[in-house]
């Protein structure tokens, strides 16, 4: 009995920690998002008025910043995913060796298959990984067609696998998980 209201504690703690990894990694595009925009403006700003204004650049200071809660962001990130380690594999080294690594982070998925667990179905899964052309893809094309295309070089970036973006979908409810952009 007492084993068992054990297990369903550690259990609801993990489900704690899924749920704050998944608010964080809102919160990261968030911030991402508003780091791309203050970039724009700061560019618009520079090339409208070529000496710098006297009371310093707002946008670099905002972008500082959102640089900062970025870092507090990832260090809480890799609290909580060492938290979970320890929790599902035991603070034993040795355990934690033989056991593979679920990544939580979905952002941090490497392009090949994962063990991980689904937003969608909330199981510990294997994802099933598969790539596809993606906007960097075409950037490739472009690229080598304006080095120089002979012989359909600009085709070359089509048939490797890194300059496309996988996509890793989970194998029990076929949920789109996360797709990766490469470089
Ligand atoms: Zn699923």
């Amino acid at each position: 009995m007492k084993y068992a209201s054990t297990m369903t504690s550690s259990e609801s703690e993990l489900n704690k920690i899924s749920t704050e990894l998944k608010h964080l990694s809102l919160k990261r595009q968030q911030l991402l998002e508003r780091k791309k925009l203050q970039c724009i403006f700061q560019e618009l700003q520079n090339r409208v008025q070529l000496e710098q204004p006297e009371e310093g650049d707002p946008y670099q200071h905002e972008i500082d910043s959102i640089d900062d809660k970025l870092n507090q962001l990832a260090e809480r990130k890799a609290e909580l995913q060492k938290n979970h380690d320890n929790m599902v594999y035991g603070n034993d080294e040795k355990n934690s060796l033989k056991a593979p690594t679920v990544i939580l982070d979905l952002e941090n998925l490497p392009p090949r298959p994962t063990r991980t667990q689904c937003p969608e179905c909330e199981q510990f899964i294997t994802t099933e990984t598969f790539t596809s052309i993606s906007s960097v893809t075409w950037l490739m094309c472009f690229m080598t067609a304006l080095i120089g295309c002979i012989a359909g070089c600009c085709l070359i970036p089509f048939c490797m696998d890194r300059f496309k973006s996988t996509t890793h979908r989970c194998p029990k409810c076929r949920t789109s998980i996360i797709t990766i952009k490469q470089l």
